[in-house]
C-alpha cells in the first residue's frame, strides 16, 4: 500500500525554486504487512520466542548444534552481542559474502545483517545454498535510497545531457541487487569503504566521469581527499528534483555525479562531535568511517573501513586514546576487547547511535530462524532471480579483478 504525497518546491543551486518529486514511500508499521519496493514493514511469519524467555540462549545452541554444518550463520560487525555469540564468523559485509561462498557444504547461511548484504551472500554463494535473513525488516536506509526507477530515470537524464556514454557507474556495496545488476550493465563496477578509490581509479581509465551511488559522502571523500579532486568537480544528483536538480552543464563539468544518499548512522557525526572530544580527551586520536560527512573526515586523524578501524585500534600502543565515529554496537565491543590494553576507546559522539535495523535482528529472530531451519522449514529466504544475479555478479567480479 503507498499514499499519494503532494508536490513539494524547494530552492535550486541558484535561489530560484523548482518542483520535488517525492517517491512514494510505503507507510507501513514496523514487522506488519510487505511493501515490495522497500525492505521495511515487512511481515514476520511465525511465533517468534518471547525476548524474556530466559531460555533463548540455550534455544539457539541447541537449534545450531542440532544443523550442525548444515547451518553457517555470518555476523555484521554492527550486530548486537546476544547475537554475534552466534556467528561462525564476523565482517564486513564483503568478507561475509565471501567466507559464506568459502563454506559450499553448508545449506543455510543465516546472514545476521541486512538485506542487501543477504543478497549479495546468495549472489556469490551456489545455487544449492539457502540465504536466510532472520527478520525480513532489517533493511538498509542507504541502499532504499537509490531505487531501480530512479536510477533508470537518473541514467536518462544523463543520456540526454550527452554525458551517459562517458560515464561509468561505481555502486557501493551497500546498495540493492537491482543497483548491482544496474552498474554490471552498465560498465561499471562495485566497490567497498576499503577500496573505493582503487574503483575509481579503474573507472577513470574506462571513462570520463563517474555515477558514483548511492552513498554521496563515500564518493565525495575518496574522491576529494584520497585521489586530490576538488569539491568543485563533484555534483550531487537528487533524484527528488526533475533531472536530479542540475542543469546539462553542470552534468557535462563534473568529474564525480554522486547521488543524494548517505547512511543515517554515520550522518549523524558532526564537526562538533570532533571539536568536543578533542576537549574531552586530552591526546585523543579521531578515527571515522568514510560514510561520515566530509568535514569529519577531513578534521579526522585518521580514515578507513571497519575492518581498517578494528587493525588500527589492534596496532594501537597501550595508553593511547582513540574516538571512533561508526556503529555503536562494534565501538562497545571494541571498547571492552581493548581496555584490557591499555586502549582507552569512546564513541566519538556523545548520544547513542546504533543502527535500528540491524538491531531488527536479536535472538528472538535468530531463535526463531534456527529453530524453524532445524525442523525443516525454510524461512525468511533472500533470493535474487537469475538476470539480476548475472549483471550484479559482472558488476561485484570486476570489482574482484581490480589491480
Ligand atoms: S549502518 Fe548505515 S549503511 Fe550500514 S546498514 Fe545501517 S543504515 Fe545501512
Amino acid at each position: 500500500m503507498t499514499t499519494a504525497q503532494p508536490s513539494l518546491t524547494a530552492p535550486d543551486a541558484a535561489g530560484g525554486s523548482q518542483d520535488v518529486q517525492p517517491t512514494p514511500l510505503a507507510l507501513l508499521l514496523l514487522g506488519r504487512e510487505a511493501d515490495p519496493r522497500s525492505e521495511r514493514g515487512v511481515e514476520c511469519p511465525g511465533d517468534l520466542p518471547s525476548p524474556s524467555d530466559p531460555d533463548l540462549v540455550e534455544r539457539a545452541r541447541a537449534a545450531k548444534e542440532k544443523l550442525g554444518d548444515k547451518v553457517f550463520v555470518l555476523g555484521h560487525h554492527y550486530q548486537r552481542d546476544e547475537v554475534i555469540q552466534f556467528a561462525d564468523v564476523t565482517g564486513d559485509s564483503f568478507k561475509l559474502a565471501r567466507d559464506a561462498a568459502a563454506r559450499p557444504e553448508a545449506e543455510y547461511i543465516v546472514f545476521c545483517g541486512v538485506h542487501f548484504m543477504a543478497e549479495s551472500a546468495d549472489i556469490l554463494t551456489g545455487d544449492d545454498q539457502k540465504v536466510v535473513l532472520p527478520d525480513l525488516a532489517a533493511g538498509c536506509s542507504m541502499a532504499d535510497m537509490a531505487t531501480a526507477e530512479q536510477v533508470a530515470e537518473c541514467w536518462d537524464v544523463l543520456t540526454e545531457a550527452g554525458v551517459a556514454e562517458r560515464t561509468v557507474p561505481v555502486s557501493y556495496m551497500n546498495s540493492s541487487a537491482d543497483i548491482k545488476a544496474f552498474t554490471g550493465k552498465h560498465g561499471g563496477t562495485i566497490c567497498t569503504s576499503s577500496n573505493a578509490r582503487r574503483a575509481l581509479e579503474w573507472a577513470f581509465e574506462q571513462g570520463e566521469k563517474v555515477l558514483f551511488l548511492p552513498d554521496q559522502h563515500l564518493g565525495r571523500n575518496t574522491a576529494v581527499r584520497d585521489m586530490g579532486m576538488s569539491l568543485d568537480d563533484c555534483v550531487v544528483y537528487n533524484p527528488h528534483r526533475p533531472n536530479g536538480g542540475l542543469t546539462a552543464e553542470q552534468l557535462r563539468d563534473a568529474k564525480m555525479i554522486l547521488w543524494r544518499g548517505h547512511c543515517s548512522v554515520h550522518g549523524r557525526f558532526s564537526l562538533d562531535s570532533v571539536n568536543d572530544v578533542r576537549e574531552r580527551v586530552p591526546g585523543v586520536n579521531v578515527l571515522v568511517h568514510p560514510e561520515c560527512k566530509h568535514e569529519v573526515v577531513a578534521a579526522a586523524d585518521y580514515v578507513g573501513s571497519t575492518e581498517y578501524i578494528i587493525r588500527t585500534l589492534e596496532a594501537a600502543p597501550a595508553g593511547s586514546a582513540w574516538a571512533i565515529g561508526t556503529e555503536l554496537n562494534l565501538v562497545r565491543r571494541l571498547a571492552n576487547r581493548f581496555a584490557s590494553e591499555g586502549k582507552k576507546i569512546v564513541f566519538l559522539d556523545k548520544t547513542v547511535c546504533f543502527c535500528s535495523t540491524m538491531n531488527r535482528i536479536d535472538l528472538p529472530h535468530l531463535v526463531w530462524a534456527l529453530e524453524s531451519l532445524a525442523e525443516g522449514n525454510l524461512v525468511n529466504r533472500i533470493q535474487v532471480d537469475s538476470e539480476t544475479e548475472s549483471f550484479a555478479k559482472l558488476a561485484l567480479e570486476r570489482m574482484l579483478a581490480l589491480p
